[in-house]
């Protein structure tokens, strides 16, 4: 047996991130556990002097991130944002991650029932972004793990990962996106098909900032409580995957373009700020959402709500 029975159950008040309404809308962040990346690869070209102070490293000099999956009940719609690293990754992956693929209890724990959710919406394809779009069973076979849902992804993204450049093949397993575009469930969205209608149900729409991948979406959640004014908050996935990467420098080596990613959180900020928007952060365990200000040195700092 591996040393994964030495894991400590997660308590159930783990399992959901946190809860809060958004006008007429509830948003709930369930979790697939935490993962290990290397620290270096998390913060680029910033030194790790400077970045261990906000994440410190393990004796591997990997920091420990979350897996964040947005749950919205619209009232018409139930609408899952990413679905974290799923159980589709080898022993060696595991290990050297250290996931715990606790989405579906984590779903469980909130009264998330898969088949009641109509939408699931995949930032981008890399692995921990998209695992539990399907399910490993034991016999091999991998299904819808929402089986009433319609998928949306990006096509660029699809069309990258099928490449498999050295660059990043690693975080594009097919197995979380060909089943679901092969039975029909996966709409393929495009840049010209966005501008032109950015909505995917009355409430949410999508928005690109490139940067991380070419085709990286950010998921606008926008409601109004009866009377009240209207809400916004955004899941900004992977251009600020933490509240450690608020800075607009401070990008991964990970992304693909990271000029492009700093000039993309500069345009965020311009409005996300000033409208002071619930920002959603894909990879912060402890803090998966906040209000962004600017401190009296004029850098982003973000706090908790
Ligand atoms: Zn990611």
């Amino acid at each position: 047996m591996t040393d994964r029975l030495l894991i400590a159950p997660p308590e159930a008040a783990d399992l959901v991130r946190a809860r809060t309404g958004l006008g007429s809308f509830e948003l709930t962040i369930c979790t697939d556990g935490t993962y290990r990346l290397d620290g270096g690869a998390m913060f680029g070209v910033v030194p790790k002097t400077l970045w261990q102070k906000r994440a410190p490293a393990d004796e591997q000099n990997r920091i420990l991130l979350g897996l964040n999956t947005v749950v919205v009940r619209t009232g018409r719609h139930v609408v899952v944002i990413e679905t974290g690293i799923g159980n589709k990754q080898n022993e060696k992956m595991r290990e050297v991650h250290q996931n715990q693929e606790l989405l579906p209890q984590s779903l469980a724990a909130a009264g998330v029932r898969p088949e009641e959710v109509d939408v699931v919406i995949n930032t981008h394809l890399h692995f921990d972004h998209c695992g539990w779009n399907t399910t490993l069973h034991s016999d091999g076979s991998v299904t819808p793990t929402f089986p009433n849902a319609r998928y949306f992804a990006h096509r660029g993204e699809v069309e990258h990962g099928h490449m498999q450049y050295e660059r990043d093949r690693v975080s594009y397993l097919s197995p979380n996106y060909d089943p679901l575009i092969e039975n029909g469930q996966m709409t393929l969205l495009t840049t010209e098909g966005i501008a032109q209608n950015p909505e995917i149900v009355p409430g949410i729409s999508v928005e690109l900032f490139p940067g991380h991948t070419r085709q990286l979406i950010g998921v606008h959640i926008e409601a109004r409580s009866h009377g009240g004014a209207a809400e916004h908050a955004c899941y900004i996935s992977d251009l600020i995957p933490t509240t450690a990467h608020l800075d607009p420098p401070w990008v991964m080596g990970y992304d693909l373009d990271p000029l492009e990613s700093i000039a993309q959180r500069k345009r965020f900020y311009q409005r996300a700020i000033p409208e002071r928007w619930l920002v959603l952060f894909t990879h912060d365990h402890q803090t998966p959402m906040a209000r962004i200000e600017l401190n009296d040195k004029g850098k982003p700092v973000a706090t908790r709500v």
